[in-house]
């Protein structure tokens, strides 16, 4: 099944020429999901040739505007397209939300807008995913949000199926769909043939964060590790009052967690042009590391 991340926008705070504010799609299959919706989001889109169908769900990391004022120009777009489908929206504080909603009148739209508050440890459950939304550590509320597949099969043992007696066909339809079989008098049941379920894939996000234990937990063994790398280690001091992380401290999260790939996203505007400071010290880190670029787009393998 396709999964396929894009980075729509990579831009620390204040965005830059060559990155906008905050915006990930992540497209599974044929459904498409955002998180954060930073200014100029739905352009970004247009850009990327990412159509606004299938886009039902928007998850927020937090309600400062660099993550979520680009929700009400595409809102209204939506509504100039003739949208008819429900819009939801997941966030950590939705009674500011549903407020702003509110006052633009979007409950006359001819779609309507839901609004969700979540919190540590939540789940929003898809047909063949989930996402998580775990707590971060911001300077106001603040979540990152995982992407976890559902399990898949276990293999089908061929070479095992031969050894019983089972001729290929429909019987080895029947077994990968769960039902025991009768072969000569002798039951065989779909275990003996199929391993062990598959872990699916996990895609992390974290949103702006000092680096946190949270993070870590949720991020062990993901595919990959979305990370705010707002700074360099230069700027630690910066890193902590503001509540943001250093490329290096980023890099850390993602060793520890043992993840495959750590991509370092929210990049100030004075790297903007020239990341390279911040990819350096995170690679003396954690090999596997690259910097977002507004419209990179890569699609996440199965590990097997
Ligand atoms: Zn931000
Ligand atoms: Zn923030």
């Amino acid at each position: 099944m396709l999964l396929k991340i894009t980075f729509l926008g990579t831009s620390g705070t204040i965005p830059s020429v060559e990155r906008n504010p905050s915006a990930i799609l992540i497209q599974f299959e044929g459904e498409r999901i955002l998180f954060d919706c930073g200014e100029g989001t739905q352009r970004q889109m247009m850009i990327a040739k990412v159509g606004f169908r299938n886009l039902n769900n928007i998850f927020i990391t937090h309600m400062h505007t660099d993550h979520f004022i680009g929700c009400f120009g595409l809102i209204e777009t939506m509504s100039l397209n003739e949208r008819r489908e429900k819009l939801t929206f997941y966030t950590p504080n939705a009674t500011f939300l549903e407020k702003l909603f509110k006052t633009f009148g979007y409950q006359y739209l001819d779609f309507p807008i839901e609004v969700v508050e979540l919190k540590d440890g939540d789940i929003v459950k898809f047909k063949n995913f989930k996402i998580l939304a775990f707590e971060t550590d911001h300077i106001i509320p603040s979540l990152g949000y995982a992407l976890i597949e559902n399990e898949r099969r276990g293999k089908f043992n061929r070479k095992r199926a031969e050894e019983l007696g089972i001729p290929p066909g429909p019987l080895y339809a029947k077994l990968v769909r769960g039902e025991s079989i009768t072969i000569n008098g002798k039951t065989i049941t779909p275990d003996m043939v199929i391993g062990k379920p598959r872990k699916g894939r996990k895609i992390v996000y974290t949103g702006d964060t000092r680096p946190c234990k949270r993070t870590l937990e949720v991020a062990m063994n993901a595919d990959v590790l979305i990370h705010d790398a707002s700074f360099s280690s230069e700027l630690q001091e910066w890193a902590v009052e503001s509540k943001h992380s250093t490329a290096r401290e980023a890099a850390e999260i993602a060793k520890k967690a043992k993840v495959k790939k750590l991509v370092l996203t929210h990049i100030s505007a004075r790297y903007s042009k020239d990341p390279l400071p911040l990819l350096n010290e995170a690679k003396e880190i954690f090999e596997n590391t690259i910097i977002a670029e507004d419209f990179l787009s890569f699609e996440v393998k199965y590990p097997d």
